[in-house]
């Protein structure tokens, strides 16, 4: 990986050296295995292939300063892929197993892990799939749970580039009482129809608002939306949204710079008088939002000035940055060297 270059590498798959699989069967996970492949063997009647029960994470290993890797928040990870496991009656993935599989997913590939200042991460990806053969609609028996990670560039190369975003009325990502709270592939397949709709009318994500009313704001494609003013911070409180574990440390920080959070519900007529907004996850951290267009009644609000995000935003986003490169002090205790 001498040659590559860091800054302008994608946010994409490169191939690494090793995955990390364990299999459920029987009751009962059985021992880590290492393996160079990058394709799996499963079975074609698979739960996961037919009826969506899959599950998977995202997050990120950081290389500090002082050539120690990071990891974030992994036990959020572990406890959001524990509450998707049940959410959709697959097996559990024990915390301690979770860990063990990032960090040696993670060790094994160091030499794929990006070199400080680059602003580069390791992405992780745990993956979680039910793999008995069943046709009948029925949780599976055996599972498979995997951890592969692929190098990724900073996800803004020249500074914050912010966001155009386009409100989608005539698809929901998630009903109320549906599988929004869980990260589940399905929910995925669920937002395409509006991720498609932004994109092809010249937007980068969708606003998804309530699924039942219309009235509140939801997410942002598959980021949690967040508004600031009169020095506090406001995010969406609904049954539908992904607990976003940037979106906990982000709603942390602001607290400890004084700020006010609230996290209730955000009608979409509150949108206007936000100082600033901008969508929050592992991939971004904040991507600011600059405009944002009604595609049913063609209206739209302007946030950054100048293509400039706000000065809280950029505040937040540069001491978690700070804070998951280890250039700043953890005072939450957010982070774990690993190796
Ligand atoms: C993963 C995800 C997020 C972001 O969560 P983080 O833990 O901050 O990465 C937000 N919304 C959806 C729908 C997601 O799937």
């Amino acid at each position: 990986m001498e040659n590559t270059d860091w800054k302008n590498l994608p946010f994409g798959y490169v191939k690494t050296d090793y995955n990390i699989r364990c299999y459920y069967r029987d009751g009962k996970w059985g021992e880590l295995e290492v393996t160079s492949k990058d394709h799996i063997d499963i079975h074609i009647a698979a739960t996961c292939l037919h009826y969506g029960q899959q599950a998977f994470e995202g997050m990120k290993a950081f290389m500090g300063k002082d050539g120690n890797i990071r990891l974030f928040r992994w036990q959020e990870n572990a406890k959001r892929m524990v509450s998707s496991a049940e959410g959709i009656f697959m097996a559990q993935v024990p915390k301690e197993l979770f860990k063990e599989a990032v960090v040696k997913a993670v060790l094994m590939n160091r030499k794929f892990m990006p070199p400080h200042g680059t602003g580069a991460a390791l992405y992780i990806r745990p993956l979680l799939l039910g793999t008995g053969a069943q046709v009948g609609v029925k949780p599976s028996n055996e599972y498979m749970f995997m951890v592969f990670v692929t190098p990724v560039g900073p996800y803004f190369k020249e500074g914050f580039n912010p966001v155009k975003i386009a409100i989608v009325k005539d698809s929901d990502r998630a009903a109320p009482l549906g599988t929004g709270q869980i990260k589940v592939g399905g929910n995925y397949a669920a937002s395409l129809r509006g991720v498609m709709r932004a994109i092809d009318a010249g937007y980068g994500s969708p606003m998804y608002l309530d699924a039942k009313e219309k009235k509140y704001i939801d997410e942002i494609g598959a980021a949690n939306f967040f508004g600031i003013k009169n020095n506090t911070y406001i995010t969406p409180k609904s049954d539908s949204i992904l607990p976003s574990i940037t979106n906990m440390s982000v709603m942390a920080i602001a607290e400890d710079m004084g700020m006010k959070v609230e996290r209730r519900p955000v009608a979409l007529d509150e949108l206007e008088s936000f100082e600033e907004t901008g969508a929050c996850g592992t991939a971004a951290i904040i991507a600011p939002i600059g405009e944002v267009h009604d595609l049913e009644t063609g209206k739209t609000i302007n946030f950054c000035k100048d293509g400039k995000p706000g000065p809280i935003s950029e505040k937040i986003y540069k001491r978690l940055l700070g804070i998951q490169f280890g250039d700043e002090e953890d005072k939450f205790g957010w982070t774990e060297i690993i190796g």
